[in-house]
Order: C-alpha cells, then sequence, then structure tokens
C-alpha cells in the first residue's frame, strides 16, 4: 500500500498536467513550458523510486554478494564531497573533516560505501540552512572505524528518531516531497551497511542539529 501511494503521487500528477495540456487548459508557451517541467520533474522522481525500491528489493532477497574493497576513507570523503560540490555551492555550505592520521584503510565495497556516503551527506545537505557548515569526523577504536555527519540542520524529535530508518518514514512529508526525496536513502544506507555486518546510529536534537554515523571494520595492522 505504502509504495502504490508514493508511485501514484507522482504519476497522478504528470497525467493531470499532461490532461490539462491535451484539452488546451493550458495556453501560452510559457504555461506550457512551466507544466513541461514539472512533467519532467514528477517522472525523474518516479525513476529514483523505482531504482531504489528494486534496489532495496534485491538486498532484502539476500541474493546480493558484494566485493569487499580496502577503501581509503579520506580519499573517499573527498570523492563524494567533490560530486556534491554543485549542491554545497547552492547552498554556500562549507565542510569540515575530522579525520585522524594513521587511519586503517576500511573494509567495504567501495561503491556501496560511496552510495551510503552520499546519502548522509546529501541530507545533511538538504537539511542544512544556507552558510552554514557540515562536519565529517572520523574515528576509530577496536578495529572499527567511524565515520559520522554532523549537520546544523532543523534536527528530528525523539520519538522520530526510531522510525527514521524506515522506508518513506519521512518527519515533514510535503518538505520532503518538494526537495525531490524517495523517502528511501535512509532504509538504503541501513540495509547496506546491516549486510555489511556493520551498524548506523543517530543522534538529533530539534533546532541543535543531526549527526548520522555508521561504523563498518577496518583492516587489521600486519
Ligand atoms: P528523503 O531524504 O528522501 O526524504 P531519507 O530516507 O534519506 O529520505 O530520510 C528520511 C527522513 O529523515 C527525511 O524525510 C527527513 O525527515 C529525515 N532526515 C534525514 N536526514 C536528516 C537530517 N540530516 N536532518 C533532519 N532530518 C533528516
Amino acid at each position: 500500500a505504502n509504495v502504490s501511494h508514493e508511485l501514484r503521487t507522482p504519476l497522478t500528477s504528470v497525467q493531470g498536467f499532461v490532461e490539462a495540456m491535451l484539452d488546451g487548459t493550458v495556453e501560452g508557451e510559457e504555461d506550457k513550458s512551466i507544466y513541461l517541467n514539472i512533467i519532467h520533474q514528477e517522472t525523474i522522481r518516479l525513476n529514483r523510486l523505482i531504482h531504489d525500491l528494486l534496489d532495496l528489493a534485491s538486498m532484502e532477497s539476500g541474493k546480493t554478494s558484494w566485493e569487499i574493497n580496502a577503501v581509503d576513507v579520506s580519499e573517499l570523503i573527498s570523492r563524494v564531497v567533490a560530486k556534491l560540490q554543485p549542491q554545497l555551492k547552492r547552498r554556500l555550505l562549507t565542510v569540515k573533516r575530522e579525520i585522524p592520521v594513521d587511519l586503517p584503510l576500511l573494509l567495504a565495497n567501495e561503491d556501496r560505501a560511496e552510495q551510503v556516503l552520499t546519502n548522509l551527506i546529501g541530507n545533511a545537505v538538504q537539511f542544512s540552512p544556507e552558510g552554514q557548515s557540515i562536519t565529517i569526523e572520523v574515528q576509530t577504536g577496536q578495529g572499527e572505524i567511524t565515520i559520522s555527519v554532523v549537520d546544523c540542520g532543523p534536527g528530528i524529535a525523539e520519538d522520530e528518531l526510531p522510525y527514521i530508518w524506515e522506508r518513506f518514514h519521512r518527519v515533514d512529508k510535503s518538505r520532503s516531497r518538494a526537495l525531490g526525496g524517495t523517502g528511501l536513502g535512509l532504509a538504503i544506507t541501513k540495509q547496506i551497511i546491516e549486510a555489511h555486518g556493520g551498524r548506523v546510529g543517530v543522534r538529533s536534537e530539534p533546532g541543535r542539529g543531526s549527526v548520522f554515523s555508521f561504523t563498518l571494520p577496518g583492516e587489521k595492522p600486519e
């Protein structure tokens, strides 16, 4: 029921706009272009939703097996930050890094680790007020590496926190949709990390920002 609702919302919107264009309700090139733009955005969202749903389903089926790589965490962070540069610039956000020297390599599938970090930093970008900073902290201990993404966004109420990793759970549905969210990013993040034998975490307080983190094994020193 959840999934069909999520798919129907953009589809109904596309149908409505196409019908308005077909029956001649929309006149003028400017209005047409606005309508086409909305249709385009909705189809992009539909595509992303279907892609994310299939990704989750294939992970849940337990049939996915990933090659485990030894990942340089600093390089991984730099790559993700570089990829998000346009969004960071647009919102005048800066990124601070707190990464210890002599960090062991992270043991994870490199593409999936990048996907997780992109989700978390992407959320931090979306929820941060303009001009603020996002901090990426890395800690090690007991053969594990924890990567945390700290933002100065609105934060999340305590009673919402246990549900935040569930698919389609959004604190503010209309805002999330307006920002182009599918409501699946954190569910995918949790699934990927737990499939690696790791764990995810969140700490947050309304008005004081959020800290989203994940912990994975590090390579043992020889
Ligand atoms: P989406 O961002 O596509 O809506 P996610 O699964 O990534 O879906 O996140 C689910 C919800 O968790 C978001 O809609 C938002 O309500 C909340 N959330 C996620 N990250 C943050 C954050 N950094 N600050 C505040 N709320 C967040």
